[in-house]
C-alpha cells in the first residue's frame, strides 16, 4: 500500500458518498450524475496518473486499482443485452400490428445508416487532408512485440470468416445459441420472425404476446435499477483510462487525436444536429440531453454493444420513440452503424499515406472512401474493432501487410481515447436516426420528446 493508493481510494470513497448524497438528498437526476462522474474521474486519472504515483516503468497506475468497479457496471449493461434486444424487438414487431410495416422502417433505416456513413467517411478524408496526421511520425520506433501482438489479433479477426460466412451466419440454427452467445444479429433476425409468427397466430397468439410485452416492460426496469450504478462506474473507467493513456496520447498522435475528436464533433453537431432540425424539424438541444447517459456510457466503455441497453431506454423514455422503433432500428444500428469508425477509417487511410509516402489519386479516395463504409458495416461494436479493420482499408492503395501491421502497432496502445470518442458518435448517429424513422412512421411522441428530455 502505497501512500498515493492510500490517498487514491480515500477521496475515489468520499467522491462515491458525494455521489451517493446527490441521488438520495438532492434528488439529482442521472445523467448529471453521470456526467459528474465521468469528470471526476477523469480529473482524478489525471492527478494520479504517471509521476509520482507512480505508474512508469511497468508499475500499474494508481487509479487502475478501481478499474474492477468499472468492469462491474460493464458486466451488468451487458447482462441486459440479450433480453432487452429480444423483448423489446419482439413486442416492437407485435406491436406495428402489420408485418408489412416492417419493410418501410428496415429500409428507411438502413438508407439513413448508409447515406451518414457515406457523409462520415468523406469527413473522415477531408479532415486527414486538413490536419495531415500522419505527417513526421517515425514508423521505425515500432517496436517488435508491438508488431506480434497485433499480428495476433488481426490473425484472430481474419479468423471470423468471409462476408458469405457472415451473412450466413445472420441466420441462427439454434436460436437459444444465438441468444447464450450474444450473437446480436442473430437475435434481431430471431425476433423478428418470431415477432411476426405471434402476429400471423391471430388469437391464438395473444398470451405468449403478452408475456413477451410484460417482459420488456420488467427488462427496462432492470436497466433503470442498473443505471444507477453509472456515474461510480463511468467514474473508475474513466480514472483508469485517463491514468493510462491520457497524456500519452497527446504527445504521440496529437494530430490524429485532435482530427478525430474535431470530425466526430462536427459530424454530430452539423450532420445528426441538421437531421433533427430540418427533416423531423425538432429541436436539436433536446436530442443531445436526452441521450447524456448513452453518450457516457459509450464514452466510458469504448462499446456501442454494451451501450446498446442504456440508448434504447433512453431513446425510447426521453426522446420519446416507441419501442417498436426503438427495439429494431437501434440494435441494428449497433451492430452495423458506425459513423465515428467510419471517419477514423478514412483519417488512419491518409495518416498511412502521409506516414508511409504513398501519393493518392481520385481513384484511390474513392476506393478508400467504399472499402472504409463496408468495413464500418462489418466492424463489431466492442472496443479497437475499428483499428484492426483498418487493414483492409490500406490494402485498398497500395500498403503492404507488413506496414499496415506497423501502423496498427503504432496506433494500438494509445488507442482508446480515439475509441471512446468514436464510439459516442456511433451511439449518437443510432439514436439521430431512430428519431428520424420515429417521426417517419408516426411512431414518435413529440411530447415526450420535447419534455421529459433533459437540456
Ligand atoms: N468501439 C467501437 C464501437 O463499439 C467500434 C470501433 O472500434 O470503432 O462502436
Amino acid at each position: 500500500m502505497t501512500p498515493a493508493l492510500i490517498a487514491y481510494w480515500v477521496i475515489t470513497i468520499l467522491l462515491f458518498g458525494v455521489l451517493f448524497a446527490l441521488a438520495r438528498n438532492f434528488k439529482m437526476r442521472l445523467w448529471a450524475r453521470v456526467l459528474i462522474g465521468l469528470g471526476l474521474g477523469g480529473a482524478m486519472g489525471f492527478a494520479f496518473g504517471g509521476g509520482a504515483a507512480g505508474c512508469a516503468d511497468g508499475v500499474a497506475c494508481v487509479p487502475a486499482s478501481s478499474k474492477f468497479i468499472g468492469d462491474a457496471f460493464v458486466r451488468l449493461i451487458r447482462m441486459l443485452i440479450v433480453p432487452l434486444i429480444f423483448t423489446t424487438l419482439t413486442a416492437g414487431v407485435i406491436a406495428m400490428g402489420d408485418p408489412k410495416r416492417l419493410g418501410s422502417l428496415g429500409g428507411r433505416a438502413i438508407g439513413l445508416y448508409v447515406g451518414t456513413t457515406i457523409i462520415a467517411v468523406s469527413l473522415g478524408l477531408v479532415f486527414g487532408l486538413i490536419f495531415r496526421p500522419g505527417i513526421g511520425i517515425d514508423l521505425s520506433a515500432v517496436g517488435p512485440d508491438a508488431v506480434a501482438s497485433v499480428q495476433g489479433k488481426l490473425a484472430l479477426a481474419e479468423a471470423s470468416g468471409g462476408v458469405v460466412d457472415r451473412l450466413l451466419a445472420i441466420i441462427p440454427q439454434n436460436p437459444v445459441a444465438a441468444l447464450a452467445s450474444t450473437d446480436v444479429l442473430a437475435i434481431i433476425f430471431w425476433a423478428i420472425l418470431f415477432g411476426v409468427g405471434i402476429l400471423m397466430a391471430g388469437e391464438r397468439g395473444k398470451p405468449v404476446a403478452s408475456v413477451i410485452e410484460s417482459a420488456a416492460e420488467a427488462v427496462l426496469k432492470v436497466t433503470e435499477i442498473v443505471m444507477e450504478v453509472a456515474p461510480y462506474g463511468v467514474y473508475a473507467l474513466m480514472a483508469w483510462v485517463i491514468s493510462t493513456q491520457g497524456l500519452d496520447i497527446i504527445v504521440n498522435l496529437g494530430k490524429l487525436a485532435m482530427a478525430l475528436y474535431l470530425a466526430c464533433f462536427v459530424h454530430a453537431i452539423v450532420t445528426y444536429g441538421s437531421i433533427i432540425r430540418f427533416v423531423v424539424n425538432l429541436p436539436v438541444r433536446r436530442f443531445f440531453g436526452g441521450i447524456v447517459d448513452a453518450l457516457a456510457v459509450a464514452y466510458s466503455t469504448a462499446s456501442s454493444n454494451a451501450t446498446l441497453p442504456v440508448t434504447i431506454a433512453n431513446v425510447s423514455e426521453n426522446l420519446g420513440v416507441d419501442k417498436s422503433v426503438a427495439g429494431s432500428v437501434l440494435p441494428l444500428g449497433a451492430t452495423i452503424n458506425m459513423d465515428g469508425t467510419s471517419i477514423y477509417l478514412g483519417l488512419i487511410a491518409l495518416f498511412a499515406s502521409q506516414a508511409l509516402g504513398i501519393p493518392l489519386d481520385a481513384g484511390d479516395y474513392l476506393m478508400i472512401a467504399l472499402t472504409a463504409t463496408l468495413a464500418s458495416i462489418g466492424a463489431a461494436g466492442i472496443p479497437s474493432a475499428g483499428l484492426l479493420l483498418a487493414a483492409t482499408v490500406l490494402s485498398v492503395f497500395g500498403v503492404t501487410a507488413e506496414q499496415s501491421v506497423l501502423i496498427i502497432a503504432l496506433i494500438f496502445p494509445f488507442d482508446r481515447l480515439l475509441d471512446m470518442m468514436r464510439t459516442a458518435t456511433n451511439v449518437t448517429g443510432d439514436a439521430a436516426v431512430a428519431v428520424t424513422v420515429a417521426k417517419w412512421e408516426g411512431a414518435l411522441d413529440e411530447e415526450v420528446f420535447k419534455a421529459k428530455s433533459v437540456a
